[in-house]
């Protein structure tokens, strides 16, 4: 079937597909799934309200024959769902998919890369917030050392995956480690991409004073290292890019607060148990599953998709104020999907 061009109503077209195949993680990183609200007792999806296989590659080729052409698996931790490769597989032989990646805390990324390779993986975000031992194991509150990634990270580029390394960077947590891990990644020729620390969800404690903006880390950057800016590599890139000159190693920028990009937001999602979000900071998703489990065809699939899209005002990050930030009732990554 013939792409069609969908818009919504500050004229984005509707591109990227980021699919969250579990809201369970084996990090509990303080600023994402504090041990406190997500302990024993927190109830997580019980495995009939996930989206199976079949579902989410029904969802996914929906979204393909509307304009989508990169997919992005994540979580919560998506090495966690079982069979993931079987899923990887389905998805990425399905028409109209030029790209698909996968966003991980690496823990079971050394073990897995080859066969997630293999099954047509391309690429491979590693969430990395600090090399330093201490630090790392204070963030992820799970005992899981900086240097377990670190060997995962070589696995998964031995295994010929595209590596990049994403590290959130929040004031008095970690912003000691910018210079190290720029140093540190610039020697291996791995792209690593900072990203400001926002206020998803209800329960990390977020506030405007624990933002290092982009500003900052670019100057502990560049006053250390020669930079050169670099044009986005597609539209609707969210990451801020720069060269280390003479290098043809990167450096990028995430800056959802500081420099919000809502206009060229192309980005929908569908959370672990089928909803549809059109903004990581929406409140209420559409529920996909329901709509397929009650037996919808393919059509009425598109069509609802294409109305929800059309109807897409979202710019969150635009307006954001102290006011928004706080009472503004929002979804937890670890469900929606970062
Ligand atoms: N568990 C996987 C991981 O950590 O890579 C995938 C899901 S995680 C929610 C996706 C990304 O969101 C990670 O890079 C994580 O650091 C980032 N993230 C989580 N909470 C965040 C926050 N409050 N502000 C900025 N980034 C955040
Ligand atoms: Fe888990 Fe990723 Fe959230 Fe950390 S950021 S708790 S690894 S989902
Ligand atoms: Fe997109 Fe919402 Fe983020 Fe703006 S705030 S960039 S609309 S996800």
């Amino acid at each position: 079937m013939q792409d069609q061009v969908i818009t919504d109503k500050l004229g984005r077209l509707l591109q990227d597909l980021r699919i969250s195949v579990t809201d369970r993680c084996n990090f509990r990183c303080r600023y994402c799934m504090p041990r406190e609200v997500f302990g024993k007792d927190f109830q997580f999806l019980p495995r009939e309200h996930l989206l199976d296989f079949e579902e989410i590659e029904r969802i996914a080729k929906a979204f393909l024959e509307l304009g989508v052409k990169k997919i992005r698996l994540t979580g919560g931790e998506p090495l966690l769902r079982r069979n993931i490769t079987d899923l990887i597989k389905r998805l990425a032989s399905l028409d109209g998919l030029e790209d698909i990646g996968l966003t991980t805390n690496g823990v079971l990324l050394g073990r897995m890369a080859p066969e997630l390779k293999e099954a047509g993986l391309r690429r491979v975000n590693v969430s990395l917030d600090a090399l330093d031992e201490e630090t790392f194991m204070a963030i992820n509150d799970s005992k899981i050392s900086s240097h377990s990634i670190i060997a995962s990270i070589d696995k998964a580029v031995a295994a010929g995956l595209n590596v990049k390394v994403n590290m959130v960077v929040k004031k008095g947590m970690n912003d000691h480690e910018v210079l190290p891990m720029a140093e540190f990644f610039k020697e291996r020729g791995i792209t690593l991409r900072y990203i400001e620390f926002m206020d998803v969800g209800q329960t990390n404690g977020w506030d405007f004073k624990h933002v290092v903006t982009k500003k900052e880390i670019y100057q502990q950057i560049a006053a250390n290292y020669e930079l050169e800016p670099m044009d986005p590599a597609y539209v609707g890139e969210v990451a801020k890019r720069y060269r280390y000159k003479n290098t043809n190693t990167e450096v990028g920028f995430i800056t959802s607060v500081s420099e919000s990009f809502c206009s060229s937001c192309t980005r929908a999602r569908i959370a672990a148990d089928g909803h549809f979000y059109t903004c990581l900071f929406a409140g209420t998703g559409l529920n996909l599953k329901e709509i397929i489990r009650s037996g919808a065809t393919n059509a009425e699939l598109r069509d609802i998709i294409i109305s929800r899209w059309n109807k897409r005002e979202d710019r969150y990050s635009d307006q954001r104020t102290e006011e928004t930030a706080r009472k503004r009732k929002k979804i937890e990554m670890s469900y929606i999907g970062g």
